[in-house]
């Protein structure tokens, strides 16, 4: 991994690094992906890269600031009473990593 690689956001669950919406696009880049609006768009023969990188979208609380990666609040986030999915620390809503 490069320099700038340790200077990326971890999530706070996993320790997994969260890629912004750049971040996303360049490691994307890197492994021949394609990203259109925040999606990477693959080849049915890469979608398990694609989708292993898309979980590593990263999402930010919008009140304690918390940032966790898709893959865990996917998987374990609680539900927010307005929809989607709610902080693990104060149950406040995310907000796309930039
Ligand atoms: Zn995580
Ligand atoms: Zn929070």
């Amino acid at each position: 991994m490069s320099q700038d690689m340790s200077a990326k956001a971890l999530c706070a669950r996993c320790g997994g690094v969260v890629l912004t919406v750049k971040g996303l696009e360049e490691a994307a880049k890197a492994q021949g992906m394609a990203v259109i609006r925040d999606t990477i768009i693959v080849h049915q023969s890469m979608a398990r890269q694609g989708h292993d990188l898309e979980n590593h979208k990263g999402f930010q609380c919008t009140r304690c600031g918390g940032t966790y990666c898709m893959g865990c609040i996917l998987a374990a986030a609680p539900p927010h009473r307005n929809g989607g999915k709610a902080c693990f620390q104060c149950g406040s809503n995310y907000r796309r990593l930039e």
